[in-house]
């Protein structure tokens, strides 16, 4: 049972999104919403004078403000300062992390009153400067890491958490798994062996510059093609159009998870438009990017010397996971049935939570 005074918390400070999770008064990880009351907060940040603005309100600044956004610090952690000057300033990107874990730190403050010690992620082939980087960004933030762990090793114990508590006897058993992770900028994927408490990882691969923003990108162009054959105008020529823009077609690859068509909105200087398009014709536009996840998938089977009979379960990590291109792509490759039991956008942020309670437990136990 946890100990509310001193909670274990988990934080998937991802590219796109990030999660906060805790072990909650059953022992279970559970997602803590934000002061919007969602449970996933974008990691944009806007800069309003000195009112800094994280998640859904600077996302929707894209469209007015879009000088004030910073989007995918995460991204160039390592380097001096993010390349995107925010109004006049410019800042490291490590202080533009530090802003988000400071929100979801607060927003989870004001449900699970003063903490200091979480565990956050970060992708398996951070290197130490940018390990170091994160670490920073959560002194800066004023919290306490008590570990970074790998996002994929975080997701095999949250499954490894929910198989055992299925069936405690049989989550001691060995077993492979892969956890294909693709996410809004980047692709990742690893094989893991898990057993019991243990969690190793055989390989690991990837696409740093590969994720949903590249499928949102063709939509753009199909969109603005469209628009420049009927009206002769670009409106990716004025940056908050363009912001607007993008959303749109965020929204409409979102709808295309769901439904066979949508439409897209573009309006610039006075003409507005409405581009219909399929899923047949979006799963077109961007099959060779799904191809490239689905060559590095196989190419990491291979690192590790396996074949899909040793992979026991499959585990769709990432927000981009939801697109049925994925699914359908994964289980012709695999030849059998995806497991879903995991929630794509929350299962690195419960892994980071157990992980944090295992943690905690130990050190109470040696301080007894
Ligand atoms: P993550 O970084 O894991 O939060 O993933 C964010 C990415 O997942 C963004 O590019 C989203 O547009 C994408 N995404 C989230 N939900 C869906 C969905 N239902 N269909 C397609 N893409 C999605």
């Amino acid at each position: 049972m946890n100990d509310i005074s001193q909670p274990a918390v988990g934080i998937d400070l991802g590219t796109t999104n990030s999660a906060i999770a805790w072990i909650d008064e059953i022992g279970a990880p559970s997602t803590l919403r934000n002061a919007e009351g969602d449970f996933i907060t974008p990691s944009v940040i806007l800069l309003e004078g000195e009112n800094v603005v994280i998640g859904k309100e600077a996302v929707k600044a894209k469209g007015t403000d879009f000088d004030l956004v910073a989007e995918c610090a995460k991204r160039e952690l390592g380097a001096l300062l993010f390349s995107k000057q925010l109004g006049e300033r410019q800042f490291p990107p490590e202080v533009l992390q530090a802003w988000i874990l400071q929100k979801l730190h607060q927003d989870a403050q004001s449900q699970l009153g003063e903490f200091t010690r979480a565990v956050v992620t970060v992708p398996a082939y951070f290197d130490e400067t940018r390990r170091k980087s994160t670490m920073d960004a959560g002194y800066i933030a004023g919290l306490d890491i008590l570990d970074i762990i790998n996002e994929p090793t975080a997701a095999a114990i949250a499954y490894g958490f929910q198989l055992g508590r299925r069936d405690p006897e049989e989550a001691k058993r060995e077993r492979t798994i892969m956890v294909y992770d693709l996410g809004g900028g980047t692709f990742d994927v690893s094989i893991m062996k898990l057993c019991g408490n243990s969690y190793t990882a055989l390989a690991t691969d990837g696409d740093v510059q590969l994720g949903g923003r590249d499928w949102d990108q063709r939509l753009m162009d199909f969109a603005t093609e469209a628009f420049m054959r009927q009206y002769g105008l670009d409106p990716r020529d004025e940056p908050n159009t363009a912001g607007r823009l993008w959303r749109e077609c965020e929204d409409a690859k979102h709808t295309l998870s769901q439904r066979m068509s949508t439409q897209i909105a573009c309006d610039y200087q006075g003409h507005a438009m409405r581009v219909e398009v399929t899923r047949d014709q979006y799963e077109d536009m961007t099959r060779d990017l799904l191809e490239r996840t689905s060559f590095t998938t196989t190419q990491t089977l291979a690192a590790a010397d396996l074949t899909w009979a040793d992979i026991e379960s499959v585990l769709l990590v990432g927000g981009s996971s939801r697109m049925p291109a994925v699914v359908t792509m994964l289980e012709e490759l695999t030849g059998h049935k995806l497991d879903t039991s995991i929630s794509p956008d929350e299962a690195v942020a419960h892994g980071a939570a157990i992980h944090a309670g295992a943690l905690l437990d130990e050190a109470s136990e040696r301080g007894h």
